[in-house]
């Protein structure tokens, strides 16, 4: 079982650590994935499931999360199997070629906890108010979390309007269970692991379903 509170409740900002304890990471290979090779399919982030900061997804025995997108249809919908590989929902054909070349080169990551003051004035400033309303605190504070980050679980105040329905026939809420945003990546999540090559300097956004569990990820004008 997976529990919305508890994801909104537990903001995370992905930073690039080639140190990391855990093994969280950008990029790398799609071997394990059981999807086609080539450039079509690439991991954009991989979260280590042992981590306690993850302790909100229970995702049952699995030891990983794989946040993978599909570079020829630009969006796409997978359930994952117990052994990690992924059942893909949506078309398996593509009659687009991929816009990836090579597969993103693999960076370490680390997860943080968002500060409260950061978490806060992030949300608030997405509500509406304009910079010049925002309290010197609150400015200082959407200055520290900075432009452009990726973040895991929490509310995205960087995300777009857009949610997707699940994709996932085998789920009571196939095509119309509200889903919630998981993660947003930003443009260029790590150095060296660059989504440039996509037009309209886009983000990526991955939303779960909360029956299914199922994975959604689209990739959004930034
Ligand atoms: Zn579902």
């Amino acid at each position: 079982m997976l529990y919305t509170f508890a994801v909104v409740r537990s903001p995370l900002k992905a930073v690039p650590d080639g140190a990391s304890e855990h093994g969280h990471y950008f990029g790398g290979p799609a071997e394990g994935l059981g999807i086609e090779a080539g450039h079509r399919f690439a991991r954009i982030l991989t979260l280590d499931l042992r981590d306690p900061r993850l302790s909100f997804l229970r995702l049952g025995t699995r030891r990983e999360l794989p946040l993978v997108m599909d570079f020829a249809e630009g969006g796409i919908d997978y359930s994952m199997r117990e052994d990690g590989s992924l059942v893909l929902h949506s078309q398996k054909e593509s009659a687009s070629a991929s816009l990836l070349e090579s597969e993103l080169p693999l960076h370490r990551v680390r997860l943080e906890p968002i500060p409260y003051e950061q978490y806060r004035a992030a949300i608030f400033a997405s509500a509406g108010p304009d910079a010049e309303f925002l309290s010197a605190e609150d400015s200082a504070a959407l200055k520290a979390i900075g432009e452009t980050y990726t973040q895991v679980g929490g509310s995205h105040a960087r995300a777009s309007a857009y949610r997707p329905y699940c994709a996932n026939p085998q789920c009571d809420g196939y095509g119309g269970q509200v889903t919630q945003m998981l993660a947003t990546i930003s443009q260029t999540p790590a150095p060296g692991v660059s989504l440039e090559f996509l037009p309209y300097d886009p983000a990526i956004e991955f939303a779960f379903c909360q029956t299914c569990h199922s994975i959604s990820g689209v990739i959004v004008p930034d």
